[in-house]
């Protein structure tokens, strides 16, 4: 049977983590960021390893040829190897973006994005594997990439996964509603983290904090990430289908009308998620600034399921109308 090249380099990566897993007795995740660094720096990091260990590990990183490999084929393999071990740890707040949503975001960043040199942000970065399957998307484009999470373990697989697959990419391990010392985005990526910000004090240095009790950090994360994009600057958010719904959404509507322009909303399959009211939407914003208009009509879109060929493709010709139309 052929081995296809993403299941080669899985099993390497796989099987390497598991040797320093059992060795330093780490989680499998941990693990996965050492093993990740050793094959990025071609050198074995870990001090006080027996020799047999070493000597198991180097044989496993001679047999891989990291250059033959694409960036989608070590970013497929990376991600495997991530999902095996968050299946393991189980933490809830350890969710990388699917492959789906990646694909479609990228898509879209593709078409909305016409700039040849650009700076992405995503403010929730998490392992990457958002960031890094836009930007493997954007061929011709120069991108400089920037992330920023609050867990010091995903941050690690970020940087790892970024460094394997050669992309430039500043990730800051801290809270991204905090101020940020970063240059200004020309668009930005997010899968919002969802749920309620635990920092009062400085939930009300923002518009949208909530007048009682602990305010949205996905309402904040928007706010935020418009706060660090430039004029005229795209946002493509993953929200939760009912973000303007809430109690709070007459706020956020508010302040949208304010800042930016609602380009597009498109609502995901609901067949992609478990339950229906975890079900997520994208949402697409432009900054606004001088020279940007409204477009004259929102892109409302509900996505069929991506396996129906025929379906998707005509969803996607009627994005192209719009877009035509639009931009
Ligand atoms: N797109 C990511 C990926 O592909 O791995 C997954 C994003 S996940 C849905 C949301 C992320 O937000 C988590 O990694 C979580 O650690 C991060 N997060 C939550 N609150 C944060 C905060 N205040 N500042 C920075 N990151 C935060």
């Amino acid at each position: 049977m052929k081995i296809s090249p993403v299941e080669d380099l899985f099993s390497v990566i796989n099987d390497t983590a598991i040797i320093l897993q059992e060795e330093l007795s780490i989680t499998f995740l941990e693990a996965l960021a050492e093993t990740g660094e050793n094959i990025f720096q071609n050198s074995i990091l870990q001090e006080d390893l027996s020799e047999l260990t070493e000597k198991r590990l180097k044989k496993s990183y001679e047999s891989l040829q990291l250059n033959s490999h694409t960036a989608e084929e070590i970013r497929k393999s990376f991600q495997l190897a991530i999902l095996k071990g968050m299946k393991e740890s189980a933490q809830p707040n350890h969710q990388m973006t699917p492959d789906a949503v990646g694909l479609l975001v990228g898509y879209l960043v593709n078409k909305f994005v016409t700039k040849s040199t650009y700076r992405l942000f995503d403010p929730a970065v998490g392992t990457g594997n958002l960031l890094t399957t836009v930007m493997n998307q954007q061929l011709e484009k120069e991108i400089d990439g920037m992330g920023i999470d609050i867990d010091d373990l995903l941050i690690k697989l970020a940087y790892v996964n970024a460094n394997l697959q050669q992309h430039p990419v500043e990730l800051f391990n801290q809270d991204s509603l905090e101020p940020l010392f970063i240059e200004l985005a020309d668009a930005v990526v997010s899968d919002l983290p969802v749920g309620f910000y635990p920092n009062d004090v400085r939930a009300n240095d923002f518009q949208l904090k909530s007048e009682k009790g602990h305010s949205y950090a996905h309402h904040l994360f928007i706010e935020q990430s418009l706060n660090y994009t430039k004029p005229g600057g795209y946002l493509f958010f993953i929200i939760p289908n009912g973000l303007f719904e809430s109690e709070e959404a007459p706020k956020l509507h508010q302040y949208l009308k304010e800042t930016a322009y609602i380009q597009g909303i498109l609502q995901l399959p609901l067949s992609m998620f478990r339950q229906q009211n975890a079900a997520k939407s994208i949402l697409i914003l432009q900054k606004k600034g001088e020279d940007v208009k409204a477009p004259k009509q929102v892109l409302l879109v509900n996505l069929p399921s991506l396996s129906n060929g025929v379906q998707v493709e005509s969803i996607l010709s009627k994005i192209d109308v719009w877009m035509a139309e639009n931009k």
